[in-house]
């Protein structure tokens, strides 16, 4: 059996996301918008051993490049040692994306254990918009955060925009962006698991990301070279880059070179996947390094999602999951599977 292999669509298994708690100290409107949530059960949290072997295991398929997420995964006791764990498997790149709420206290010890690169998430720098989506109170730790990492080589931030909610926030993102050497990402809003007050009217579209930029800017330059990344990067006239993440209204299925696992353990191979595979079974079982392989080898070999692709598909699109649903499988929803 190839060592590395590729699925369905020709596409290698390249990236993974490692998501490492399903806790989180904000409740984002697009991501966790309901009063209660079920949790996973402690006992069926991977501990770090669990999800270096994991690792150690996609490595040997191919990856080389791995993101730590959640929830959020700064809430997830003593998380420096396990990117000390990590680093010691030799991966081309350990990055974290969290909200930034912790930063400030964890950078230090996280750098040290050889994180390589940060993506703090932050949808506005008004403390009003900030509140309304985030429904806390937190946005000078987020900022405190971030000017701790500042110029940190690879920073960057993350913004969902929302019409009519934040979308008078990208010049001043931009901005702030500037002053700390960060690259800005816009991401579209997407109707993925957790999303359950997501309507077609409140996306602000690639296209009209750049028109707004474009009023104010003058124009704005498409840049090379995106390879599988989700982004794609433009230039200001200033020579300021920033990228958009346009997964609702183009999607880039046929690139995706990226699996998921939740921190209990289940495997997701696209973002809206409705079904995984249970690793923490495998890595609680007596089978071998070897055996588990196999396994991952074949469910890779097996995959021919192209999630988004699809949704752009429905006619009248909505929520990719009700309330109840969710509250039945946590799995579906995005704090979960780690976005
Ligand atoms: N809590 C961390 C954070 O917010 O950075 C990590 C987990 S969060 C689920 C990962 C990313 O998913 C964040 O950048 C967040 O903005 C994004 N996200 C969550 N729900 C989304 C949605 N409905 N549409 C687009 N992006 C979303
Ligand atoms: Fe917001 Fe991230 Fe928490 Fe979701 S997991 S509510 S995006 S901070
Ligand atoms: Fe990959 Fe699925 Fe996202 Fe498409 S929707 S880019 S296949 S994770």
């Amino acid at each position: 059996m190839n060592p590395f292999p590729q699925d369905r669509f020709g596409r290698a298994l390249r990236s993974l996301r490692l998501s490492v708690t399903d806790r989180c100290n904000l409740r984002c409107r697009y991501c966790m918008p309901e009063s209660k949530y079920n949790w996973l059960k402690r006992n069926l949290i991977l501990s770090f051993e669990e999800l270096t072997r994991l690792v150690g295991l996609f490595q040997q398929l191919g990856v080389d490049r791995l993101r730590i997420t959640g929830g959020e995964p700064l809430l997830r006791q003593q998380l420096p040692s396990l990117v000390e764990q990590l680093a010691a498997l030799g991966l081309k790149e350990i990055a974290l994306t969290t909200n930034g709420v912790l930063l400030k206290k964890y950078h230090r010890d996280l750098f040290s254990a050889g994180l390589n690169r940060v993506t703090v998430s932050l949808d506005a720098v008004d403390p009003e918009i900030f509140r309304g989506i985030s429904q806390r109170d937190n946005l000078s730790e987020v900022l405190e955060g971030l000017k701790a990492v500042a110029h940190s080589p690879g920073l960057k931030i993350d913004s969902v925009v929302m019409k009519g909610v934040n979308d008078c926030q990208l010049l001043p993102l931009l901005r702030l962006g500037r002053e700390i050497g960060a690259e800005v990402r816009f991401i579209e809003y997407m109707d993925v698991g957790g999303a359950t007050q997501w309507e077609p009217e409140k996306v602000l579209s690639q296209d009209e990301i750049l028109g707004l930029l474009e009023e104010e800017y003058g124009q704005v330059e498409p840049l090379e070279g995106r390879g599988s990344a989700p982004a794609q990067r433009f230039q200001l006239p200033d020579g300021q880059t920033f990228g958009i993440i346009a997964s609702t209204t183009r999607p880039f299925c046929s690139d995706c070179d990226r699996a998921r696992v939740t921190a209990d353990g289940q495997l997701l191979t696209c973002l809206y996947s409705r079904t995984g595979m249970d690793l923490r079974k495998l890595l609680r079982s007596d089978l071998s390094d070897q055996d588990i392989l196999e396994r991952l080898q074949t469910r890779w070999s097996g995959r021919s999602d192209r999630g988004a692709e699809q949704r752009l598909q429905i006619e009248k699109r909505g929520p990719l999951a009700k309330a109840q649903e969710l509250q039945e499988n946590v799995h579906l929803e995005m704090h979960t599977r780690g976005g």
